[in-house]
């Protein structure tokens, strides 16, 4: 799950790290309140979406020379204006595509004399398995760039969980951004706060770019993303709380209600498996026919009729979706419940697209003669290689 940066900054305040005070604004009475509770004179106006680049994207519905999505000003009277310029357009930045992202939320914080702009972001490292904290003086910039033309400006260091951040490991980070007395100082403990904060709230990203030298020689994060575990989202309320629905594809957050693990592509073959791995396999053996599919859906061991219902009607309201492909293996979901919630939600839903289904396992004779009976123009299938040949076909004879 993502956050805004407003959010993330207050919760990365709460671990004594520095940021600029700012505050969020939903309208453009608030942002001048905002404002007015800023010392000035110098303030930042700053679009907030769930995608970076703001800086330098553009808003569709203003002129191509308007400033883009993260503006100084020098007045409360201009703050107004690009309050008024930024809410409820529509913002593109490099990483919104080209739909972009209509601005509903602003932040309207202190505008910061910066001295040296610096690069640190956290992941979770599969290679290592360990927290890797990435490093370079090379900050404000598109870190992709400098990390495909200068990759000897990115510093790696992991973190072993078994013995947690050492002071040595602040050292490599202040040694990385060239930094030396106050700042090199300040850099380790920034570091070693970052690093309490990403675990005690189960991030599995943490990025600031930039953080900033100000010319009163402080550290400050002047941008940040973060995003968290959805699996460890229970032991944090307070994180959960920060979701922020409208920023999400509407189809995911439905899924997300009953618990569904879907996420969307950009193919026409909609899928509805349970268990991660034959998810994963139906998607390869769909591409391996000559198509693409239309998401991913893992219903999850134990599904209910309701489940599956809600999980066909998901795929089902997919405009791209041409085709759908079920391949179940009935273990600890029985084949007849499958069987039953397909039926149920293609006569609740128009089913106006081909349907193959593949069935095996517990209850397969029960659920096969549940949809033969249905009524409904269901086409089985008696293997997965079967039912991705037949999906295939069917929607591209279809096209
Ligand atoms: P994005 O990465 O989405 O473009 P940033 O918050 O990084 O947004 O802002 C882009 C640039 O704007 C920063 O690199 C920085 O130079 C400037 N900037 C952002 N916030 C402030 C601020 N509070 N004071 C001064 N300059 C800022
Ligand atoms: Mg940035």
């Amino acid at each position: 799950m993502n956050i805004h940066e407003y959010q993330a900054k207050e919760l990365l305040a709460k671990y004594g790290i520095g940021v600029p005070t700012g505050y969020p604004a939903l309208t453009v009475e608030e942002a001048v309140e905002a404002a007015k509770k800023l010392p000035g004179p110098l303030y930042v106006v700053k679009a907030q979406i769930h995608a970076g680049g703001r800086g330098k994207g553009k808003f569709a519905e203003l002129p191509a020379d308007a400033k883009g999505g993260v503006r100084l000003a020098k007045s409360i009277e201009d703050v107004q204006a690009d309050a008024r310029d930024m809410l409820g357009n529509t913002l593109v930045t490099v990483q919104t595509g080209e739909a972009g992202k209509q601005v509903n939320r602003l932040y309207v914080t202190d505008g910061v004399d910066i001295a040296k702009e610096y690069y640190l972001s956290m992941v979770v490292d599969r290679a290592s398995s360990r927290i890797a904290m990435i490093v370079s003086t090379e900050g404000g910039m598109d870190i992709e760039e400098v990390a495909h033309s200068t990759p000897e400006k990115i510093t790696t260091i992991t973190i072993d969980p078994a013995t947690g951040f050492m002071p040595h490991h602040g050292r490599s980070v202040a040694f990385a951004l060239k930094l030396s007395g106050d700042l090199a100082k300040a850099a380790q403990k920034l570091s070693k706060k970052l690093y309490e904060a990403f675990t005690a709230l189960d991030c599995d990203m943490l990025e600031i770019n930039p953080l900033v030298e100000t010319a009163g020689g402080e550290l400050l994060v002047l941008d940040t993303k973060m995003s968290f575990d959805s699996n460890a989202l229970y032991r944090h309320p307070d994180v959960e709380a920060m979701r922020d629905e409208t920023e999400e594809d509407p189809m995911e957050v439905e899924a997300s209600k009953y618990d569904l693990a879907y996420i969307k592509l950009d193919g026409d073959i909609g899928c509805m498996v349970n268990g991660a791995g034959l998810a994963m396999t139906t998607m390869d053996i769909i591409k391996l026919n000559g198509s693409f599919p239309a998401n991913f859906l893992d219903v999850g061991g134990g599904a209910t009729t309701e489940k599956v219902t809600a999980a066909f009607k998901i795929i089902l309201s997919d405009p791209a979706v041409k085709g759908i492909l079920v391949n179940i293996f009935g273990g600890i979901m029985r084949c007849d419940t499958i069987a039953e919630g397909i039926v149920i939600a293609a006569k609740e839903v128009e089913l106006d697209v081909p349907l193959v289904v593949r069935l095996e396992g517990t209850n397969v004779q029960q659920g096969k003669d549940i949809l033969a009976n249905s009524g409904l123009s269901i086409i089985p299938a008696d293997d997965l290689g079967d039912a991705a040949k037949k999906i295939v076909a069917q929607v591209k004879e279809a096209a």
